[in-house]
């Protein structure tokens, strides 16, 4: 009798919730979802989203029972997860703070909700950023940041944490836990070799993820021993995949070996079958790798356009342009002959990439965006390398993973890389299949940003927002 009763109220339960609506913030009806871990395209599908949360992905009849109080026709879109850039910079010095904080709605209206914050002079403006953006007062990516790096004394870099014994790494570790930082990086430019992978050691001991530039001095198996978990950047790869990776190391430490000739004999020396080896070595230890191939490749081939005219620099202030001329004058000084060896460099490294993907490497999508970094532009820049993944040899499907998919895994979000109940409500809807062509990544119809959805005249605006404002110089 009892068990009969229950059956009775239940039954009326989901009676009365059929007829009752379930109420959410939004809903972006019959779109067409992009799986990106499998590429499979689910169409007719209906996202729900309650405050920043998707809270359920539904058919057609399912979803006639949801009220929204905000609803998007996604008829004929494309939805994948909000993109990352996972190496850019906030930087140039306390003056440059405003032009930094002018980026974060370019990010937004590019389609960009997260990214990784590799680290420069204004860590606290960032840090306040962070905290800014996740409790909703500041519009802008989610930013995800290791604050100060880590480096040796008097590097070149300013704004890092210096250490120079190993006595100095526990206390440096406890600043940065105080800050609650994402992840740690350490760069080489003063660091000891030793003292670099002691510090890689101790901060993986305490539970960070380590991103670095590696010493000249250090071959990827001594790296890899001490557990790095990201490297940063092509040419430590290329220079892995050379026969005799740790001859050369002690030869270019000493300085015997440098520049061009340094280069020629990476070259020389490249093997693929001790590459396949290294870089399987390397997905074996879980070590990712953001290529960064933009800035390289810009560079490369500045002798055909020198970018003064691009019509993105209406959206960069003044200060941060002018942090672009270090790079331009260095690279002008080239002769023919340097330029070709640029592009010869640039274009064996982009060559690696479907080697690395094929050997299981995770691969991750930056630009190193910023300050410095000439013509690498914030917000349109994540557009660009994803091409230039795909023009390397990856797949639009891989190089969607590496923006979206290895992301998450690196940083151990699990509640981002696809678009699923219980995920967050970063959504892009794209007016173009992506995997036909990566191009389509910037035919952005909306963008949800944290479950708030900015349509296209909402875009239009923030562009002409931040416009007038590098104008008038604020
Ligand atoms: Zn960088």
């Amino acid at each position: 009798m009892k068990n009969i009763f229950i059956i009775f109220l239940s039954g009326l339960i989901s009676f009365s919730s059929f007829a009752q609506k379930v109420k959410t913030d939004l809903l972006i009806s019959d779109v067409t979802i992009i799986d990106i871990k499998t590429g499979k395209l689910i169409p007719h599908q209906f996202i729900s989203v309650e405050k920043d949360v998707i809270t359920g992905i539904y058919n057609k009849r399912k979803a006639a029972n949801i009220e929204a109080k905000t609803s998007i026709s996604g008829k004929g879109k494309f939805a994948i997860p909000g993109l990352w850039d996972m190496h850019m910079h906030f930087g140039g010095g306390e003056g440059l703070i405003q032009e930094n904080k002018n980026l974060l709605p370019l990010f937004l209206a590019h389609g960009i909700t997260t990214v990784r914050d590799a680290s420069a002079d204004i860590s606290n403006s960032v840090l306040q950023w962070r905290e800014e953006i996740n409790a909703g007062k500041l519009s802008g990516p989610t930013i995800f940041t290791l604050g100060p790096k880590l480096e040796g004394y008097k590097s070149v870099w300013l704004g890092d944490i210096e250490i120079s014994k190993a006595g100095e790494i526990p206390k440096a570790l406890d600043s940065l836990d105080g800050l609650k930082v994402d992840f740690v990086k350490i760069t080489d430019n003063t660091m000891k070799p030793e003292l670099f992978l002691e510090a890689v050691r101790q901060a993986r001991k305490r539970g960070y993820k380590v991103s670095g530039h590696i010493p000249s001095s250090l071959t990827m198996q001594d790296v890899m021993a001490a557990g790095l978990s990201s490297i940063e950047h092509m040419s430590y790869v290329l220079r892995a995949g050379t026969k005799n990776e740790k001859e050369i190391a002690e030869l270019s430490a000493s300085g015997k070996l440098k520049g061009r000739e340094l280069n020629n004999r990476i070259l020389a020396d490249f093997d693929e079958r001790t590459a396949m080896k290294v870089y399987g070595d390397m997905a074996k230890h879980d070590m990712y790798l953001t290529p960064t191939l933009s800035l390289p490749h810009l560079l490369a081939h500045l002798d055909e356009d020198n970018h003064q005219n691009d019509a993105y620099l209406q959206y960069i202030g003044k200060g941060l342009q002018k942090t672009y001329q270090m790079r331009i004058d260095r690279t002008s000084k080239d002769d023919k002959e340097a330029i070709a060896f640029r592009k010869l460099m640039i274009e064996k490294s982009e060559s690696l990439l479907p080697l690395l993907q094929k050997e299981g490497v995770k691969i991750m999508a930056g630009t190193d965006a910023g300050y410095l970094n000439s013509f690498t532009y914030s917000g349109i820049g994540l557009h660009k390398e994803l091409e230039l993944m795909v023009a390397a040899g990856l797949s639009p499907l891989q190089a969607l993973q590496a923006s979206i998919i290895n992301p998450a895994l690196f940083l151990n979000k699990k509640e981002y890389g696809s678009l699923a109940k219980g995920k967050k409500a970063d959504i892009l809807l794209l007016d173009e299949n992506p995997l036909l062509n990566i191009s389509s990544t910037q035919k952005i119809y909306i963008v949800v940003s944290k479950g708030q959805p900015m349509t296209q005249s909402d875009i239009k605006k923030a562009l002409d927002d931040i416009k007038t404002k590098m104008a008038s110089g604020l």
